[in-house]
């Protein structure tokens, strides 16, 4: 549409002046572009734009909002826009104060600017949309900009939509846990999960039973009892908190951290058996099997599927939790609760008598939570299960990007950015 505008523009006008561009792309109603300067060269070169207020206009005040009296002007400021073929940008302007009856003397309002940037909110949202594609630094440098700007971009555009966001109509979330920094250090993550609507929707530091409550506080007592499902994985915090905060929800034990620990108890045991086979000067024949014991049989190459036929051959500890681990894939295939809690019985008793000391650490967390495990049974065509081991790839992928997330504060801000869905601020055009 403004394409073709422009094109009859410039038709009628044969001379495009930047003006017009502006006027079809950012018009401020009670401000008026007043002329456009090339300044400087070479490195140095930008274009700068004289806005004026429009004739008899007044200044809205920036405590209350109201229109006022102009009391005097101040030096003339530069606000950055988006730039034109890689040239810099500026909006000039002497900014007035008003003399407000309720507020005093007060600078005015502009509608481009928040006040306390030198950006324009048109070039915040600029960057903060390419800082999706981008990480914070390649946006930086795309569009010669520094790092710093691009995170107060996101910033600003992270922070309306927080204000803005709709919590109500939540059913399920889940809640997760990553590792974060060296040193064992936790973030806790709490997603909605429904069929109709997946996003981030909190990020709190560390995973204790404070950092949890906060969430609920942040949440609100109407929403958290609007909750009927609620994810998890076994951490003693996360189910303390669900049990206080919203007992009528469904609380399931999520399939993906189950797998995830008995993946673990079975790379120990790998890890173990490999070590001693060395020492003792065996034929090392578990090197390289790492992956053909973690992965699903239908997902290893040809070549990690030779490896693993040939280990299965030994009578390794390796192997038999191997297979173990390939039985419990059976649970998940059960309709009812009922049946499947049988099945979970038999697999935990065989556990039990393996010898197999990890994996028999599992098979007792397991019965300890095995009511909060069938319920996956009970709600699972109720919310997309297997997101949320998709969102905590998505969050991993994003903190790698991480392009110096060091502290809490840009992490939040990224992993929002990234996941929240949050609502924008509202674009006539998008640049
Ligand atoms: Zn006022």
């Amino acid at each position: 549409m403004i394409k073709i505008i422009c094109l009859q523009l410039l038709i009628e006008e044969k001379q495009m002046r930047i003006e017009t561009i502006l006027n079809l792309v950012q018009k401020f109603k009670s401000f008026v572009y007043k002329s456009v300067k090339l300044v400087g060269k070479g490195q140095l070169l930008r274009i700068e734009i004289t806005v004026v207020p429009r004739k008899n206009s007044r200044g809205i005040c920036s405590g209350c909002g109201k229109k006022c009296s102009c009391y005097d002007h101040q030096e003339m400021r530069q606000f950055e826009f988006v730039p034109l073929w890689n040239v810099p940008v500026y909006f000039c302007y002497k900014m007035r104060r008003v003399n407000c009856k309720n507020c005093g003397i007060k600078i005015e309002s502009v509608p481009w600017s928040d006040g306390k940037q030198t950006m324009t909110k048109t070039l915040m949202q600029f960057l903060a949309n390419w800082a999706r594609k981008l990480s914070w630094q390649e946006t930086a440098r795309s569009f010669q900009s520094s790092w710093h700007k691009v995170f107060s971009s996101v910033k600003y555009v992270v922070d309306y939509g927080l204000k803005h966001q709709d919590l109500s109509n939540v059913e399920s979330i889940g809640v997760d846990e990553i590792a974060w920094k060296k040193g064992h250090k936790y973030l806790t993550l709490v997603y909605q999960i429904d069929t109709h609507c997946v996003r981030l929707l909190w990020i709190g530091k560390d995973r204790t039973v404070k950092t949890f409550l906060k969430f609920f506080r942040f949440f609100g007592k109407e929403n958290s009892r609007g909750l009927k499902h609620i994810c998890s994985d076994m951490w003693k915090a996360y189910i303390k908190v669900i049990k206080k905060k919203a007992p009528q929800a469904v609380h399931i034990l999520d399939r993906f951290h189950i797998v995830a620990k008995l993946n673990k108890a079975i790379d120990e045991v790998r890890a173990d058996e490999h070590r001693r086979m060395q020492k003792d000067g065996h034929e090392p024949v578990l090197k390289k099997s790492r992956w053909c014991l973690l992965k699903r049989k239908e997902n290893l190459t040809e070549k990690q599927e030779a490896t693993l036929e040939d280990l299965l051959k030994y009578n390794l500890k390796s192997v038999r939790a191997y297979l173990l681990k390939e039985d419990f894939q059976g649970f998940w295939e059960y309709v009812s609760p009922h049946w499947a809690g049988k099945y979970l019985d038999r697999w935990c008793t065989r556990v039990m008598r393996s010898k197999i000391g990890p994996l028999k650490k599992v098979a007792k967390t397991i019965r300890k939570h095995k009511p909060l495990i069938l319920n996956w049974f009970r709600a699972k065509k109720a919310f997309s299960s297997g997101i949320v081991e998709g969102l905590n790839n998505k969050v991993k992928v994003a903190t790698k990007k991480a392009y110096g997330f060091r502290t809490f504060s840009c992490i939040e801000i990224a992993l929002y950015h990234q996941l929240g869905k949050l609502p924008e601020p509202e674009m006539t055009h998008r640049f």
